[in-house]
């Protein structure tokens, strides 16, 4: 997104927040969505093979350039279950394995004028006591493994998870995850806002 344009369009339109999703995103950055081509792909994390582009590994790092060029497309992954009981309010409680600051910085950015994720009733809460969602960011770590059940069983019920970025969905260039439970894995390195939006509205459905 260049921010340039997201204001000057702001300022003619007399409104910053944009109507995503019920427009198309004004802009999305080229290198945050889908991927396609053809060819050696020199990836590190075997997110091509056979020429076929898997979002759940892809670090965005580039090396498949220029055999492989970004589509333009959002990366998705459909939601393993959907919650309609949180079609009202919905409640995210962001947990961090240890994340490079990425993730944590697109996930905020939703709360940005820009984006406004209140207006799609979805708030942010500090506390897992009051979430209806934890969302896991970075490489899950088995040291780390006491104080998510602690925060997991701290939460009421329904309750869901969700996994942000390849760090936790497949654990990106470190290697791979334990398995979860997580409910919709948002990939991307980091995701991209609308990405997160998108499946965060989705899994309310
Ligand atoms: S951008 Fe990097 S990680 Fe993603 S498919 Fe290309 S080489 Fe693999
Ligand atoms: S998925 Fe990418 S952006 Fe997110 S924590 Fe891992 S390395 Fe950082």
């Amino acid at each position: 997104m260049k921010s340039k344009n997201w204001f000057l369009k702001g300022v003619n339109r007399g409104i910053e927040t944009e109507r995503f999703p019920l427009s198309p995103p004004d802009e999305v950055a080229a290198w945050s969505g889908g991927i396609a081509g053809k060819g050696n792909a020199n990836c590190p994390t075997d997110a091509i093979t056979n020429n076929k582009w898997d979002a759940e590994k892809c670090i965005y790092c580039r090396r498949c350039f220029p055999n492989y060029k970004p589509t333009g497309n959002l990366a998705r992954t459909e939601p393993k279950k959907s919650h309609g009981q949180f079609k009202k309010s919905f409640f995210i409680y962001p947990f961090d394995f240890g994340t490079c600051g990425a993730c944590n910085v697109e996930l905020r950015a939703l709360s940005y004028p820009q984006y406004d994720l209140n207006r799609l009733g979805i708030f942010f809460t500090n506390t897992p006591r009051h979430a209806d969602a934890i969302v896991i960011m970075g490489v899950f770590t088995p040291k780390m493994r006491d104080a998510f059940l602690l925060a997991y069983d701290a939460m009421p019920e329904p309750k869901t998870v969700i996994a942000l970025g390849v760090c936790a969905i497949t654990g990106g260039v470190i290697g791979k995850n334990p398995d979860h439970v997580s409910v919709i894995d948002i990939p991307g390195c980091p995701p991209n806002p609308y990405a997160i939006l998108d499946a965060l509205i989705r899994v309310r459905k």
